[in-house]
């Protein structure tokens, strides 16, 4: 703990210094090209020099430079500007003092969760009932207990209802929203856990020094107009310098040192600029931040998505017929502890997984980059308007899903809202288990696992003519060559 907050006094102080240290050198380099290079040689070169004037290149040179100057300073002041008023934390709740929110009191009945790993990001591993090992979004022995929440027993901690008001968010495998026990809040799509600042972010990219803090969705798209004028100006410099650098070593055979320091110090910060700026465009093209990215190949996700088509609690009504768990809110435990008020409308949702390194966000590269950028060359050049994926669909998701997000609910066979309910579900007797402790109710009817069967195979058999067709063209490939 004590590391941990040594770690983050570090931080700060170096979040602090490094912005200054980068004006510092800014103004050094600035100091060069007014004084040293305009005025010193080429407005009022040395007699000894033998040089003759020329204030048409030095203005030239102006300029250019304090317009690409000007361009790379306005996003630096934004991005410091947002770091401080719109970083895009999420608020933390007070954690409760011991036994969480109970529900009637029973001390016996709350048990912690004892889930053993942890893995990535406030993620625990946990065994699930297949057998498999998924993401619970616990951190430790001192978690929420969700076996005591989905059971009723304790009241969760606030903030619930802004995840089930929505028509799908990112949840843990039982349907509860990832929660974060540092911060102690639910955690919204996408969002990450900053060890740097201590708290949660949302689209969280990482902590820059250079910029003194967080690049997250409420700065992102100014941290690349940054680094994207900045590769500029530096390129500029670079050239400028270096022209000038053999030109006076050619007539005067003289070296200016604070010349050639400029002119080191644009290299370096061009291939800086320029490589990050690279290697940003092309983790956005496929809207992924540099968290996300790490485990890109690998992530698997659980959904909750609404069923607008199913009406579980209906007689008569059938589900389909896939294999998915479901969830149903308000929780039990919420309803309890607001039994006065008016009864709550339920909404079912189904608990997708994605398969591992599906990027369920994806929206193509134009949309993705239109998504950080803006709709029109200005929102893509000035650092003024945020990005439009800040502003997040009260009633939909977070953010918005891409084609990967339709082909999961094809596979499990939920329906776009207003469509009939599929064939398969017809006329069929409805198997579904009701808890009155629990909200989590399978969908496993016997015939519904042969129709899912069916369904797996059939997905088996496009994998396996896929593979056939793939293999073909390979060999005819080879054969040509
Ligand atoms: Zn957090």
């Amino acid at each position: 703990m004590a590391d941990q907050s040594m770690r983050r006094k570090i931080n700060r102080n170096t979040a602090l210094a490094v912005p200054l240290v980068l004006f510092g050198l800014i103004g050094y380099v600035t100091y060069v090209v007014v004084d040293g290079l305009c005025v010193d040689y080429l407005l009022k070169p040395a007699l000894e020099l033998e040089l003759t004037r020329r204030p048409r290149t030095a203005t030239v040179i102006l300029v250019l430079y304090f317009v690409l100057l000007l361009l790379w300073l306005t996003p630096y002041v934004r991005i410091i500007q947002v770091i401080h008023s719109n970083p895009g934390y999420i608020p933390k709740a007070k954690r409760p003092a011991f036994g969480g929110n109970q529900v009637g009191g029973d001390a016996q009945s709350f048990s912690r969760s004892c889930a053993p790993q942890q893995v990535g990001e406030n993620l625990q591993e946990e065994t699930r009932p297949n057998g498999s090992v998924g993401y619970d979004g616990l951190k430790s022995h001192e978690d929420i207990d969700r076996n005591a929440i989905l059971n009723g027993q304790e009241a969760p901690p606030p903030g619930l209802d802004y995840f089930y008001t929505k028509d799908a968010f990112v949840c843990d495998y039982r349907g509860l929203p990832i929660f974060c026990t540092q911060c102690w809040n639910w955690k919204f799509d996408r969002t990450h856990h900053c060890s740097e600042v201590g708290r949660c972010v949302r689209r969280m990219d990482h902590f820059c020094p250079w910029v003194g803090g967080i690049v997250s969705e409420t700065n992102m798209k100014f941290f690349l107009q940054l680094l994207f004028y900045g590769a500029f100006l530096n390129a500029y410099i670079l050239i400028v310098f270096a022209y000038f650098l053999k030109e006076r070593q050619d007539k005067t055979d003289t070296v200016d040192t604070h010349w050639a320091v400029a002119c080191g110090l644009a290299g370096i910060f061009f291939f800086f600029a320029s490589g990050m700026f690279g290697s940003t465009i092309q983790m956005l093209r496929h809207n992924l931040t540099t968290v996300e990215n790490l485990t890109k190949s690998s992530k698997i996700h659980y959904v909750a998505v609404f069923l607008h088509n199913q009406r579980l609690t209906t007689s008569g009504e059938t589900p389909h017929v896939f294999n998915y768990q479901t969830i149903t809110y308000p929780l039990v435990s919420e309803t309890t502890s607001h039994s006065k008020g008016p009864s709550p409308n339920l909404r079912t949702f189904a608990i997708l997984e994605t398969d591992p390194g599906a990027n369920l966000w994806d929206l193509g590269p134009t949309a993705n980059l239109q998504s950080i950028f803006g709709y029109t060359i200005w929102d893509w050049l000035l650092p003024y308007r945020y990005s439009p994926c800040c502003s997040h669909d009260p009633a939909r998701s977070e953010f918005q899903f891409g084609p990967k997000f339709e082909e999961l609910k094809k596979a499990y066979g939920i329906l776009p809202p207003g469509k009939n309910r599929c064939r398969h579900s017809r006329n069929r007797s409805t198997q579904v288990e009701h808890s009155n402790t629990s909200n989590n109710k399978t969908t496993d009817s016997y015939e519904m696992g042969v129709l899912a069967d069916e369904m797996r195979r059939k997905s088996t058999d496009d994998r396996t003519k896929k593979k056939e067709r793939r293999d073909l063209r390979r060999r005819s490939y080879s054969d040509q060559v």
